[in-house]
């Protein structure tokens, strides 16, 4: 039987009209039978930029962002000489979006709901557009295949955390059940939006920036597809960012282990709550680039067929070392349990930790620090000392917390480098420690030539 295959392409892979059918081409030679769509690159923030203006400055500063992200979508329409029905469906969301504009103008208020409705246009504007694209290359193909629009929202239920809504999984099944029943037929490619979702009261929402991956995956379960399928603008996930390393390559196959890992701690391919609905089904993921389909690309799964000991590296920039002391923690219990739950009650995440008999350590990301607070907090409890400026490098693989002598040769590769805080032990697939900013980069060169370029 024919695989169900959900495809997800990224803002890039929607950036103009030639984008557009290069990565239709791509949904047509894979047989997706899902497409699901990011804004065209850019437009989301144009969108942001909207909802501020229109709060904050004169109409005619919002009227010029408006025509703007209009004129924009018009030439991709034009070009693609998109039907009378869709180009009117065009106006009409350019319409909205210029009505919730004129409301949040008139009430001098962008609220988090007015923005999710703002936003939301980017991703209903640009597959409208889509779906035409999509049509051409079917019908250029001569497929049997007709391509269908879908409002995602009639599927995607999500609570009501306006700008980072939790979607609802049970929900979601129920209605893919309801409305895609016919998607393993094979005789349509659905065209729909990442990115955004309806509450059960009809409240449009987002599920937070880069969520179109995430919206993939979800639909993925939702429609229990083979494979889940993400076009990007790179071939795959790198071993480590190429920018920072030149040698750097893509990875065939990653297990579902190691690259969430991998997006935690610090690269960008995947947003890292994207993999947890394919885990759940065991969906394999494929990382791939619309522009250069014939590249190789990467597999993320949950078996792969080789387990190289440091697989990728990744860093994580402007980390903040947080160490707590008090002698009141000799021989005390519930020290930490009181330190968690001050960080919890501010709603902060802890990266990575370290302890010894009187004190603990821990790495926020930098922009928490704002929140002086929880330092004050924290302070009630302990000495706090705060070192800023920090990295943390990641080693991604296989049974590192079993391999003997591995720790000597990472520091004897960068002995002339003070290691401020390592973390070893909680995982066989992860070894990360800090290092000053500056020496970040450095460390990551010498140690990606050390066990990935061999
Ligand atoms: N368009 C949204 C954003 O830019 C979602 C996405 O692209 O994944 O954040
Ligand atoms: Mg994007």
């Amino acid at each position: 039987m024919a695989k169900l295959i959900v495809s997800k392409f990224g803002g890039t892979s929607m950036g103009d009209a030639a984008c557009m059918l290069r990565s239709a081409e791509v949904a047509y030679r894979q047989s997706s039978s899902m497409v699901v769509v990011s804004a065209t690159s850019g437009t989301t923030n144009d969108l942001i930029a909207l909802g501020q203006t229109a709060e904050r400055q004169s109409w005619g500063e919002a009227e010029a962002l408006i025509t703007k992200i209009h004129q924009k979508h018009l030439k991709i329409a034009k070009e693609l000489k998109v039907s009378s029905a869709n180009m009117q469906m065009l106006e009409q969301l350019i319409e909205e979006m210029s009505s919730l504009a004129k409301g949040v103008h008139l009430l001098k208020d962008c609220s988090v709901k007015a923005m999710d409705a703002l936003m939301s246009l980017g991703e209903r504007i640009s597959s409208i557009l889509f779906v035409e694209a999509m049509a051409q290359v079917l019908a250029r193909h001569q497929s049997a295949k007709k391509a269908q629009w879908l409002d995602v929202r009639d599927v995607l239920r999500t609570d009501e955390t306006f700008g980072k809504a939790k979607p609802l999984t049970n929900e979601i099944l129920g209605l893919c059940q309801k409305h895609l029943a016919f998607l393993p037929e094979m005789k349509t490619v659905v065209v729909t939006q990442g990115y955004i979702g309806r509450t059960e009261d009809g409240m449009t929402t987002t599920l937070g920036r880069g969520g179109s991956d995430y919206s993939a995956a979800i639909l993925a379960e939702g429609v229990s597809a083979d494979v889940l399928e993400i076009w990007t603008d790179v071939a795959g996930i790198a071993t480590t960012d190429p920018r920072l390393c030149p040698q750097a390559r893509p990875i065939n196959e990653i297990s579902f282990k190691e690259a969430s890992e991998l997006a935690t701690f610090g690269a960008k391919v995947l947003h890292p709550a994207t993999l947890l609905p394919a885990i759940r089904k065991n969906i394999p993921v494929f990382v791939g680039s619309s522009f250069d389909a014939e590249a190789k690309g990467t597999w993320v799964r949950k078996d792969v067929d080789e387990h190289p000991l440091i697989r990728a590296m990744a860093i994580r920039k402007k980390q903040v070392l947080v160490t707590l002391s008090t002698p009141e923690m000799l021989h005390a219990h519930g020290f930490l349990f009181q330190i968690f739950k001050i960080f919890n009650d501010h709603k902060v995440s802890i990266d990575a930790i370290t302890t010894s008999e009187i004190s603990v350590s821990v790495t926020l990301d930098d922009s928490t620090l704002l929140n002086k607070k929880l330092i004050a907090d924290l302070s009630e409890i302990a000495d706090v000392h705060v070192e800023e400026n920090l990295s943390l490098v990641s080693l991604i693989g296989n049974n590192i917390n079993h391999t003997a002598g591995l720790g000597k040769e990472i520091f004897d590769t960068i002995s002339d480098i003070n290691v401020r805080m390592i973390c070893l032990g909680a995982s066989k697939h992860n070894f990360c420690f800090l290092v000053s900013e500056d020496k970040g980069p450095e460390a990551v060169q010498r140690l990606h030539k050390k066990f990935v370029e061999v």
